[in-house]
């Protein structure tokens, strides 16, 4: 089964909700329906600007998907600052990211936490991108597909092999996160086709051949059709190059 190619900015700490709100609409005016029938594009803002991309993307149908850069582990009650995922549901997110190496590094999210939150997602009917990857020195030494095989089978731990399908995997290395220094496609495709086999194993390969593993780091328009052309990179998650909503534009109808 042909997976549809999934591009995906992550925001991070950037962009208020009137830049938010700037930025969806250039984009939406860039990037026309034909791209998004053959592309799903999605943005993932800060907790604060998602109420206004919703009303902005549902009130003119843009086409455009939205989600969450992250979750509480807890469905709801006293954990003052944390965003459950009933309220991400509520707001009409389609996909919540968990397990950014940015989370697990300055927040210390270990691979149980990111579990939590992947459950915590999918209860709320949406679909995690579950972020895994190896840091310079793991690569270095070899070990990155184990590394990323073992982040992956423990951030899924405990699901049924329906709940699995839908999630989506996203292998971003470390070192290529926000450094300019982007993975060779053939690093690219080893460790996302290493990751599909693990989820064959496991699952399944009527499952795995449905899962869309996307790779992250310094993507850009530039190197974005090498990538997509791997046959198991199945997208992007995108950092830096999607606030410039002309460079994130281009880059997706390349996908
Ligand atoms: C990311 O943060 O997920 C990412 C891939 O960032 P960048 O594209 O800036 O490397």
């Amino acid at each position: 089964m042909a997976r549809q190619p999934l591009i995906a900015g992550n925001w991070k700490m950037n962009l208020n909700h009137l830049e938010a709100i700037a930025l969806v609409q250039k984009l939406a005016f860039t990037l026309p329906e034909k791209y998004l029938a053959k592309v799903e594009v999605a943005v993932i803002p800060p907790f604060t600007d998602i109420r206004s991309v919703q009303t902005l993307i549902d009130g003119d149908k843009l086409g455009i998907k939205y989600g969450a850069q992250d979750v509480s582990e807890h469905e709801s009650g006293a954990y003052t600052g944390e965003v459950s995922g009933p309220m991400l549901a509520k707001l009409g997110c389609s996909y919540v990211v968990v397990g950014h190496s940015e989370r697990r590094e300055y927040h210390a999210e270990t691979d149980e936490l990111v579990n939590k939150k992947v459950r915590q997602v999918l209860k709320n009917e949406m679909s995690p991108i579950l972020c895994v990857g190896e840091a310079l020195d793991v690569r270095e030494a070899g070990g990155h597909v184990e590394h990323c095989t073992t982040q992956l089978i423990n951030g899924l731990k405990g699901l049924k092999a329906e709940q699995v399908r839908q999630v989506v995997v996203a292998y971003e290395p470390v070192w290529a996160i926000g450094t300019g220094k982007v993975a060779t496609a053939a690093d690219a495709q080893e460790v996302c086709g290493a990751l599909r086999q693990a989820l064959s194993d496991k699952y399944g390969k009527e499952i795995s051949d449905e899962i869309r593993v996307l790779y992250g780091g310094s993507v850009k328009s530039s190197n974005i059709g090498e990538l997509v052309g791997q046959s198991d990179v199945d997208g992007a998650l995108v950092g830096g190059a999607s606030l410039n909503a002309d460079e994130f534009a281009k880059l997706s109808a390349m996908a």
